[in-house]
């Protein structure tokens, strides 16, 4: 076994869609081929979202799928004082500052971010002074006020990416007012606690990257190699989402073996010339990232 460590960090806020099937099995397809270990984290971070009853189907579909993992992370939901300790510590150095806004004031006061569409924070609570901040009355999110500066990813598919955390994103919430810890600080911390050495994720978490290595850095730790895989879309161009139940592994395991779906999301994949029925295992020996796709890849309503 060498170094190489990937994980699968999926969240229980529905049952998988092919869009998720397809980015762990690029992920398992990596740390398989090379020899390395691999992780489960469950991300039931927001418990609005989350349900513990997915928490089994995902383990199961994963298993029915011969995706198999090494070893389990704690899953997120318990790990709050891991992610209070990375607070404090932000919080200490003065990184972090109470914010007020309501939605609406969000969306009245700022631009959205130029990658995916979220708003960029205008620093309307940056210098609240402390009599300001005593006189609100209800309980604040928490933002990281970011720098004027520029982090980059070299992505594994999609190459250079870059953002100003300043111009393109703003100071972004690492907890929200409900006292839930926000997803960047969180996947920062649990895939450093996990030793994680490469993350390989959909497509739609590669404007998240330069916040997350900003944290990596504010925090001391070591970043992994990203890569992130091509989102599928429907037909009419939208991204698949867990309420697209027509491409949900609840629906398809009605009529479909594993190796029937292994052998489409290797063709899509750029593995196969044609879908055809293949194993997890039997695919190993075929993965290269350089058959993969960078683009979005649309896939047929029917599967
Ligand atoms: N939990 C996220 C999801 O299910 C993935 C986060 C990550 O891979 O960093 O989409």
């Amino acid at each position: 076994m060498n170094n190489v460590v990937g994980r699968f960090a999926p969240s229980p806020s529905g049952r998988m869609h092919l869009g998720n099937v397809f980015a762990a099995l690029l992920s398992w397809l990596s740390v398989r081929s090379q020899g390395g270990e691999l992780i489960l984290r469950i991300e039931d971070l927001d418990p609005d979202r989350c349900k513990g009853a997915y928490i089994e189907t995902l383990k199961e579909d994963l298993r029915w799928l011969g995706l198999t993992w090494d070893r389990e992370q704690t899953p997120q939901s318990r790990r709050s004082a891991a992610y209070a300790e990375a607070f404090a510590r932000l919080e200490s150095r003065g990184l972090v500052y109470p914010c007020y806004c309501s939605r609406t004031e969000l969306h009245a006061a700022s631009a959205p971010h130029a990658a995916d569409g979220q708003v960029i924070y205008a620093g309307t609570c940056r210098n609240l002074s402390p009599g300001q901040r005593a006189a609100k009355t209800k309980p604040p999110a928490w933002r990281l006020a970011v720098p004027d500066q520029v982090w980059a990813v070299e992505d594994g598919l999609q190459g250079h990416y870059e953002e100003n955390l300043a111009r393109n994103c703003g100071d972004f919430i690492i907890r929200r007012a409900d006292g839930v810890y926000a997803y960047q600080l969180a996947v920062v911390v649990d895939d450093a606690a996990g030793g994680v050495t490469e993350v390989v994720r959909g497509m739609d978490l590669l404007s998240s990257t330069p916040r997350q290595l900003y944290l990596y850095h504010l925090l001391g730790l070591t970043p992994p190699r990203f890569t992130h895989v091509p989102l599928l879309l429907s037909p009419d161009g939208r991204r698949l989402s867990k309420r697209d139940r027509d491409l949900d592994l609840g629906v398809l395991r009605q009529s479909r073996k594993p190796e029937d779906i292994l052998g489409l999301l290797a063709h899509w994949a750029g593995l196969l010339p044609a879908p055809e029925a293949i194993s997890a295992q039997e695919l190993i020996p075929m993965f290269d990232w350089a058959l993969v796709p960078r683009e979005a890849v649309t896939v047929g309503g029917n599967g």
